[in-house]
């Protein structure tokens, strides 16, 4: 089938849309059509992919990643550590960080998302050693090669250990080249639009690594530059003792301060918020990327997001960084937030499709895409298809609950902006064997030293 005629996934095994049991009609890179039961398409011309084996969910949204973290994955020297000591240990194997172990980490934490049923997808890069001044382009230039939708934060770190900060000199960077860098990347690299594919977002790293002056240049210049900003916060106790002492206050008057608390912020993490605060977010329309399997590795806490959601706060799901999580697969992420905020909250209030709604349509609003997560007309033909055709699906009853309940990890077909991007549960065109062989290389070198 070509790929300017319009499709009809037809007769999908189950699909999280109401009003579509016979599929959708996807056209030049839209949904324009479900189609209901006992129905056929109104749309000419249709070419049909046959969707009886497949449960059709909209593309999985990741809200907040390290893509370079993949070749410090399971690292023993950083193991079984809280935050604060486990950044310790990897800040110096992170300054060794070169342009070819970039491209490779990216391309492995990207493939492993798409795999995974990820249409779009966010990262934090804040580590620019001396010859890595190009980091945001080697990742633009990754999405473009594999077809996945990004949104890549131009991340910062300015406060090093020399001024009370946690990171080493070797990895920070002075405000002004920060400012000059996110502004080039924003020109270069930022599309706007329903219909973007590649996006730029500025990022300075955490309250204990950048400086109040560059939290507030940045926040300026997002509004200048009509972009997003992102960082972490309220992520550990430890990063509120340092607030109290470094700025005399709690993280989130702190941002406020800073001018960032407002629509285009969104935080990974916010475990540590009061009632409140949480409050204040919601009427700020500042939105939380829940990381619940960094949380648990780091034992950092439990985000309340039953309490946010009630507060009016839009919940996104991110895996983190793969030296924290440490894998990229956000299926499995949607399990790991179910089980982790089911044990907090009860049966009674969340089931396998608030999970699925938050890596959804929560995701989306984090990120400021509302064409996204979704399967509805007039948005994004981004979808993931998973066929239950494993040992761990036999016997399901409910096929949309048992992507969750039986533990999905693998996507048959993806679809990004009308494209198959994920064909037979592989990247057409990305030799993984070949890949693996040279990141696991990449990944030896920069932990030897
Ligand atoms: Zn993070």
């Amino acid at each position: 089938m070509s790929e300017t005629q319009p499709i009809w996934i037809k007769d999908p095994l189950a699909i999280l849309a109401d009003g579509a049991e016979r599929g959708v009609v996807v056209s030049e890179g839209h949904i324009v059509e479900l189609v209901g039961a006992g129905q056929g398409p109104m749309t000419p011309g249709t070419a049909v992919f046959d969707a009886t084996a497949h449960v059709v969910i909209p593309g999985l949204i990741n809200t907040h990643h390290h893509f370079y973290q993949t070749l410090t994955r399971a690292m023993p020297a950083a193991m079984d550590r809280e935050l604060f000591p486990w950044l310790k240990a990897l800040y110096p194997v992170w300054a060794r960080l070169t342009p070819e172990a970039l491209d490779l980490a990216v391309t492995v934490a990207m493939a492993e998302l798409m795999l995974s049923g990820c249409t779009t997808t966010t990262d934090h890069h804040y580590v620019f050693p001396s010859g890595l001044e190009d980091a945001i382009d080697i990742e633009v230039a990754a999405a473009q090669r594999l077809g996945l939708r990004v949104l890549l934060t131009r991340g910062s770190m300015n406060r090093s250990q020399r001024d009370g900060g946690l990171p080493p000199d070797s990895v920070v960077q002075d405000e002004d080249t920060i400012l000059a860098d996110s502004a080039r990347l924003v020109a270069k690299h930022h599309q706007r639009g329903p219909d973007a594919m590649v996006q730029i977002a500025l990022a300075p790293c955490s309250p204990f690594s950048v400086t109040t002056s560059l939290m507030r240049a940045t926040a300026d210049l997002a509004e200048k530059l009509d972009v997003r900003l992102h960082t972490h916060l309220a992520e550990t106790e430890d990063e509120n003792r340092f607030c109290e002492e470094i700025h005399g206050c709690r993280p989130l008057d702190y941002l406020e301060q800073c001018g960032w608390l407002n629509h285009r912020t969104w935080l990974a993490h916010g475990i540590f918020f009061n009632v409140d605060e949480m409050k204040r977010l919601g009427k700020a329309k500042t939105a939380i990327s829940h990381c619940a399997c960094s949380n648990q590795i780091l034992a950092s806490g439990c985000c309340p997001v039953c309490e946010m959601e009630a507060a009016g706060v839009a919940i996104g799901l991110g895996v983190d960084g793969s030296a924290s999580n440490d894998g990229s697969n956000l299926m499995q992420e949607v399990r790991a937030a179910f089980l982790l905020q089911r044990a907090r909250y009860g049966v009674g209030r969340v089931s396998h499709r608030d999970a699925l709604r938050w890596a959804t349509q929560g995701s989306a609003a984090c990120i400021g895409r509302p064409e996204l997560g979704e399967i509805a007309v007039g948005k994004a033909a981004d979808l993931a298809l998973f066929k239950l055709d494993e040992l761990r699906f036999s016997g399901a009853g409910d096929p949309l609950a048992a992507l969750v309940l039986c533990a999905a990890h693998r996507a048959d077909r993806v679809m990004i902006g009308g494209h198959w991007r994920v064909i037979d549960g592989s990247i057409p065109g990305l030799d993984v064997t070949e890949l693996i062989r040279n990141h696991s290389a990449a990944a030896r070198q920069l932990q030897a030293g």
